[in-house]
């Protein structure tokens, strides 16, 4: 069966890392875009998006990379965007969709909206898909497939331009949802945020032991702990700016949390087992309910083994099992 004819005829990507690198190899691959424009921040970066021929054309900077764009997709740290839609602003071509992939979404409609020239739509989204990898090297065409792409118009987006857009996240496997950004901040909050949160804390902890359990926390990490170091091998920055862009509904979440992780300790103290045994028969349901819908299987790696992704340490540490 032919290929639909191209949605968008030039895709701009600011920032090629782990997502923008997967959104390249997967337009390319179902012909949604006509041609790819890519850019970064390193020269080192740009290096390997030409390397691995991840874009018909790797420029220097980020305006030039919008010049003639109808989609430009931001791709890099949230704490960043502001800055580079100051930068784009001006260049941007009239009628162009400017989107996003972050993983906050109030943060980057308040830095962004006001730096982006009327006649363009912006239509902010995060996709709500990753790895444990970061770089131009981790991305892979099948990472969007089955996962969700959340669309976050603000107020007023023309329908049109948000519908096209879902048109994009569909074409490259993804299911779309279109919800306010503060509702969104607050799911992430609970079902990525807090996790990863969770995880720092409890590497970090473990690590503060070291003297108590030298090298036995590696030796029997199997046993749960091994996920949370994956987790907590996360990129930096990137979390970073989560935490820091999420901050209200985070520690909403965090408040919740604490009180259900005082409950728990006093269901322990107090030797209350069926405290204890209903909690975990609910969240055991609750998994049992993730994999029914599809958001992840019984397989360790959610069945997602890809000939071109290392599974040795990479030569950057990093990281996010985002979302
Ligand atoms: P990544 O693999 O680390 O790539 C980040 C990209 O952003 C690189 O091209 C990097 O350029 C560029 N960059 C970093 N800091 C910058 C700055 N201050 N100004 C301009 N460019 C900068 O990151 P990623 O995992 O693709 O994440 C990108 C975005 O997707 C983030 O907003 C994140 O919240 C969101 N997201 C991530 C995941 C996930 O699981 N990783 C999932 C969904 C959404 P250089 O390489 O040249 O430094």
């Amino acid at each position: 069966m032919s290929k639909p004819a191209p949605l968008y005829n030039r895709l701009a990507l600011i920032g090629v890392g782990l997502i923008g690198s997967s959104i390249a190899r997967a337009a390319r691959e179902q012909g949604v875009v006509r041609s790819i424009v890519a850019t970064a921040r390193t020269a080192a970066t740009r290096k390997r998006i030409a390397e691995l021929g991840l874009a018909d054309q790797v420029v220097e900077t980020n305006a030039a990379a919008v010049e003639g764009a109808d989609l430009v997709i931001v791709c890099i740290p949230v704490g960043a965007s502001g800055a580079v839609a100051k930068e784009i602003g001006p260049h941007l071509a009239a009628g162009a969709t400017v989107s996003d992939v972050g993983s906050v979404k109030g943060s980057v409609i308040r830095d962004m909206g006001p730096h982006l020239p009327k006649s363009v739509h912006f239509v902010p989204a995060h996709p709500v898909a990753g790895t444990e990898y970061s770089g131009p090297d981790a991305g892979f065409a099948e990472l969007f497939v089955n996962r969700w792409c959340i669309l976050t118009p603000p107020a007023g987006a023309d329908p049109k331009a948000v519908e096209k857009l879902a048109a994009f996240w569909r074409l490259l496997g993804a299911n779309v949802e279109t919800m306010a950004a503060d509702h969104h901040d607050l799911v992430l909050a609970i079902t990525s945020h807090l996790p990863h949160l969770i995880a720092y804390t409890i590497v970090g902890t473990a690590d503060e032991l070291g003297e108590v359990t030298k090298s036995e926390v590696l030796k029997f990490s199997a046993g749960g702990f091994r996920d949370f170091t994956r987790i907590a091998a996360s990129d930096p920055t990137m979390w970073r700016d989560v935490f820091l862009a999420n901050k209200d509904a985070v520690l909403e979440m965090l408040g919740r949390f604490n009180e259900d992780v005082s409950a728990l300790t006093k269901a322990i103290r107090n030797g209350d087992g069926n405290a204890l045994f209903e909690q975990f028969t609910r969240t055991r349901a609750i998994r049992k309910g993730i994999v029914q819908i599809g958001q992840d299987s019984a397989s360790p790696d959610f069945g997602r083994s890809h000939p071109a992704l290392p599974h040795e340490p990479l030569p950057k540490p990093y990281a996010s099992d985002e979302d």
